[in-house]
């Protein structure tokens, strides 16, 4: 593991998270309601700002546990999440959780960004590895001086403060893992280094939820395990889902779309059905609540959260 004591060398002050009014998702998961989080990503261009800004404001309302902002490596995607998580943080009543992740930078640099999230008030942030820039699927390569996994960032984030820390975890094994017990192994490592919750890539069978979580109680790991789910909201994503996530798309769910592909709302109503029931069976199943995909867009994340929410009132 990288050197992660040496966050110590920072000055606390620099710090500005204890004046933050934020809570943190170990707080809200304690309350034992359900947690409904939403994720997004920052935008690169004008028109997609104000998209992102229209969602936010339309799923504001429902009070979602926390919403949560991607991480890309490079200054300026670097720099566009800090600023989105920090207006967030300033602008709404929304509590943030800010992703971070090894790659490309020197342990000093991701302090940096450290500083600059808890000097914006940011106290929960979840700690990646991350991918090759441009390749996702390319094998990973640490940068000098940095981090290589995810568990060297949780060690990091903990030394450096009082953040709540989040990590990912995978229901049908990281692509990279030999075998799914290696995997959930690794993962249980990340939790016994300090992280206080886990959100899972994107699935689409409740077993294999449910599998994980059984298989991480067997280490002796008690870390909630909020499941993430995508509802499909066109024919094009079921490829890219696949592809990007390595998660197996169900061929009946894939027929059934495909049928109306024509039909962009036939297909966007199948998309919701399926997701709000996997929704359903994960909460039935003990899951602490449910992480949205949202691709910054709010229609069918809020069709799923007003269903599930008839449900539970
Ligand atoms: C909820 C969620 C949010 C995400 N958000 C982002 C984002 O904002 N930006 C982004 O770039 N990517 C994001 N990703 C993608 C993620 O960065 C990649 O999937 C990456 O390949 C793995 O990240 P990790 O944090 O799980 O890595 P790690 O936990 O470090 O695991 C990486 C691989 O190494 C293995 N491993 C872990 N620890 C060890 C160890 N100590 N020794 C040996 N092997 C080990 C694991 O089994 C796994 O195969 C997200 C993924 C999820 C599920």
């Amino acid at each position: 593991m990288a050197g992660a004591a040496s966050a110590r060398w920072l000055p606390a002050q620099r710090r500005g998270y204890a004046a933050s009014m934020q809570r943190t998702v170990r707080e809200l998961l304690a309350t034992g309601e359900p947690s409904f989080s939403f994720e997004f990503f920052p935008p690169k261009t004008d028109d997609g700002w104000n998209q992102l800004w229209r969602a936010i404001r339309e799923l504001e309302p429902l009070q979602p546990a926390f919403v949560d902002v991607t991480y890309g490596a490079g200054g300026t995607t670097r720099d566009r999440t800090v600023e989105l998580v920090r207006r967030i943080a300033e602008e709404t009543s929304l509590t943030v959780v800010a992703h971070l992740t090894c790659v490309s930078a020197t342990e000093a640099e991701i302090l940096e960004v450290i500083d600059e999230l808890a000097a914006a008030g940011i106290r929960n942030i979840l700690a990646l590895r991350g991918d090759m820039p441009g390749d996702p699927s390319a094998a990973f390569r640490p940068t000098a001086g940095g981090l290589d996994y995810a568990e060297d960032l949780v060690r990091l984030l903990k030394a450096s403060g009082d953040f709540c820390v989040g990590v990912a975890a995978f229901p049908e094994k990281h692509r990279e893992a030999p075998d799914i017990d290696t995997d959930t192994k690794f993962l249980a490592q990340k939790c016994a280094a300090g992280a206080d919750f886990a959100v899972t890539q994107l699935f689409f069978h409740v077993a294999d939820y449910v599998a994980l979580v059984e298989r991480l109680r067997g280490l002796g790991c008690d870390v909630p395990v909020i499941p993430g789910v995508m509802p499909v909201t066109n024919v094009r994503q079921i490829l890219n889902i696949s592809r990007l996530s390595g998660a197996a798309f169900p061929p009946d769910v894939a027929r059934r779309l495909h049928a109306v592909e024509d039909n962009p709302e036939a297909v966007r109503a199948i998309g919701v059905e399926v997701a709000a029931q996997l929704c359903r069976q994960l909460l039935a199943a003990g899951a602490p609540g449910i992480h949205f995909y949202t691709l910054n867009r709010s229609t069918a994340t809020r069709e799923i959260y007003e269903s599930l929410h008839a449900d539970l009132a």
